[in-house]
């Protein structure tokens, strides 16, 4: 296989690298890759600096046009090809650059330009580019996850506005958003999937509530969410009252090669690779020894990765739809990322159950053991892997369904 670039493409990857050399702040890009949610967390930071460092990056995504890359060019995005994408997403994830708009400009808009009114595409798309209005999704219940379509979250019609009772649950980053969007049920008596109705509401609206979850790295990325007696206006749907699990499942036309995990893989064994070479290094991993095969068939993985993005793009590249390819991809590089969280702290023996970043004692400032915590949502996130191999099961492998 040649996966090297042809010459539009080389060009467009020294244009992206040249942005990001000339405008990525210099708060971001030192650690192992992207910290998710680092451009939502500095937006709203007390510390002026960080928030200046955010809206500097808008601005100079924006006067590019990739704050949103898919999105077509009559709505502000740039209209990149699934190509471009990828060559944009390696090239963010190699320097660590965070992206801007988060789940606006990854779902909804997409969503919206689909299924969206007139009004409601002229109210939000042009927030979510500005990066004025942040979005998050409030789908998954405590009793609707993988089966998502039994979500419970009641919204009754009173005249113009939908009445919203229940909750939802590890709402991401909801604590940055202005705004969500829910999946709520409108009609109990209609078979689960065709009761379901898609909308758009305020994060400020009255009896709604966020409450922070905090997970078993201590960090505060989830939420529950509190819905009672909330009232949204009607005009807030999306698409067809009952026809909302359509809307939410709308395929987005985006890159899906998760190249960003390849990459962020990598960057994360060199730095560790690097590191243990140092003096510093080689006094604090008495396990290097014996890990050495381990750190080599990790690296043989993210090559593996590289591989299954590039077979994705290239699918893409030929105008196919990526089917259950894109849940080998996710299914491999979440369990991958898992496997280099757990070379990464063994390899440290006692020094990897330091926790604390600020702790002289702890390598490389506690980060490969705060990614072993981390880690274990990859595998649940967007999808878990037994569902993921459910899906290779039946429609790659032809098996049954169980
Ligand atoms: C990091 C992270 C961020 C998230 N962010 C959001 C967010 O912003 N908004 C949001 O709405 N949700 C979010 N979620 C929720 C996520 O979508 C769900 O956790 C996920 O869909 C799984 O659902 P569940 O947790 O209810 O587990 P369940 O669906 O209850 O699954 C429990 C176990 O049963 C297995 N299982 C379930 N069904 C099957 C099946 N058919 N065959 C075989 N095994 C099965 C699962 O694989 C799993 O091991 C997030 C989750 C994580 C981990």
């Amino acid at each position: 296989m040649d996966w090297a670039d042809d010459n539009e493409q080389a060009a467009f990857r020294s244009r992206v690298r040249g942005v990001i050399t000339a405008s990525l702040p210099k708060r971001y890009g030192s650690g192992d890759g992207e910290e998710e949610g680092s451009w939502e967390r500095d937006r709203r930071s007390p510390v002026a600096e960080h928030k200046q460092a955010a809206a500097d990056w808008t601005k100079a995504l924006a006067e590019q046009g990739w704050v949103a890359p898919h999105w077509p060019k009559e709505y502000g995005g740039a209209g990149l090809s699934p190509m471009e994408q990828f060559i944009f997403k390696q090239e963010m994830a190699a320097s660590g650059a965070p992206s801007v708009g988060g789940q606006g400009v990854s779902q909804l808009g997409p969503t919206l330009i689909i299924h969206g009114t007139p009004e409601q595409k002229a109210e939000h798309l042009p927030k979510i580019l500005s990066g004025e209005v942040d979005w998050r999704q409030g789908y998954s219940e405590p009793g609707a996850g993988s089966d998502l379509a039994s979500l419970q979250t009641r919204a009754v019609r009173d005249g113009d506005e939908y009445v919203i009772n229940g909750q939802k649950i590890w709402t991401s980053l909801a604590h940055y958003a202005d705004w969500l969007y829910a999946l709520v049920r409108t009609d109990p008596d209609a078979p689960k999937h065709r009761g379901i109705s898609f909308l758009l509401m305020d994060k400020t609206t009255p009896g709604l509530s966020i409450r922070p979850l905090i997970d078993m790295s201590s960090r505060h990325h989830f939420n529950e969410t509190f819905f009672e007696d909330v009232r949204v206006p009607v005009r807030n749907r999306v698409g067809e009252e009952n026809r909302g699990w359509y809307v939410g499942m709308t395929l987005l036309d985006f890159e899906r090669s998760n190249i960003t995990g390849a990459v962020n893989g990598k960057r994360t064994l060199d730095r560790l690779t690097a590191f243990l070479q140092t003096a510093e290094g080689k006094a604090k991993s008495p396990g290097a020894k014996a890990n050495r095969l381990a750190v080599a068939d990790r690296y043989i993985e993210v090559d593996v990765m590289f591989n299954f993005s590039f077979r994705i793009i290239s699918m893409q590249n030929r105008g196919m739809v990526p089917n259950y390819e894109a849940s080998v991809s996710k299914l491999f590089n979440s369990e991958m990322n898992q496997k280099i969280a757990l070379t990464g702290t063994r390899v440290f023996g006692l020094y990897a159950n330091i926790y604390d970043g600020k702790d002289e004692r702890a390598p490389l400032g506690a980060s490969m053991s705060t990614n072993y915590l981390r880690s274990v949502s990859s595998t649940i996130a967007a999808g878990t892997s037994e569902i993921q191999r459910n899906i290779i099961a039946t429609r790659g492998l032809g098996l049954p369904r169980g």
